[in-house]
C-alpha cells in the first residue's frame, strides 16, 4: 500500500508544497490542509509506510522524540489549553492518505470561528470474566 506514491511522498519529494513547521532526518511536520482547529499539524515520518506497526524503532525513535515539543509548539503559537493527538491506521479508522501521520489537534478553549478541534464518540464496553487477563497475557505474548 504504501508503494504507491501518497499525497504526503510527493510532499517530501518536493512535488507539491505544504507549510512546513519542522524538519529533521526523519521526520517533517507541516499544516495540515483542512484544519479541524486553528494550528492543526501533521508530523511524519519520512519513511515511507502506511501504518504506524510498519515503521522501524529508529523512525518510530525520531517520531517520539519530537512530538512533544511539537506539541509545546503548537500550544505556545495557538494558545490553545488542550490537544489531541491523532494517529489513524488503515480506512476503516479513518485514515485517507496511507503514510505514517500524526495529527495535533489543538482545542480551543472557546469556538473562535477558527473549528472546534476533534469531536470524537466513544463509547466504551467492559472487560469480562477471564477475557481480558487472557487478551493481555495474547498481547504479551505476541510483542
Ligand atoms: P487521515 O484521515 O488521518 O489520513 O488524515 C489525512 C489528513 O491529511 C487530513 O486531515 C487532510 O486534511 C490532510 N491532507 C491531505 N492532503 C494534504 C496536503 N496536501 N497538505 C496538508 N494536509 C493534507
Amino acid at each position: 500500500m504504501a508503494d504507491t506514491p501518497t499525497i504526503f511522498d510527493r510532499i517530501l519529494d518536493g512535488e507539491i508544497p505544504c507549510l512546513k513547521v519542522y524538519e529533521d532526518d526523519h521526520v517533517l511536520a507541516f499544516l495540515d490542509i483542512g484544519p479541524l482547529s486553528n494550528g492543526h499539524t501533521l508530523v511524519i515520518p519520512k519513511q515511507r509506510k502506511a501504518m504506524l506497526h510498519e515503521l522501524s524503532d529508529e523512525q518510530a525513535a525520531a517520531l517520539g522524540r519530537v512530538l512533544p515539543r511539537l506539541c509545546r509548539a503548537v500550544m505556545k503559537a495557538t494558545g490553545a489549553p488542550a490537544y489531541n493527538v491523532l494517529q489513524n491506521n488503515g480506512a476503516s479508522a479513518h485514515q485517507a492518505v496511507s503514510h505514517v501521520h500524526f495529527h495535533i489537534i489543538p482545542k480551543p478553549s472557546a469556538d473562535d470561528g477558527t473549528g472546534t478541534g476533534l469531536e470524537m464518540h466513544w463509547s466504551p464496553g467492559s472487560l469480562k470474566g477471564d477475557a481480558g487477563a487472557l487478551l493481555a497475557q495474547a498481547i504479551a505474548a505476541a510483542i
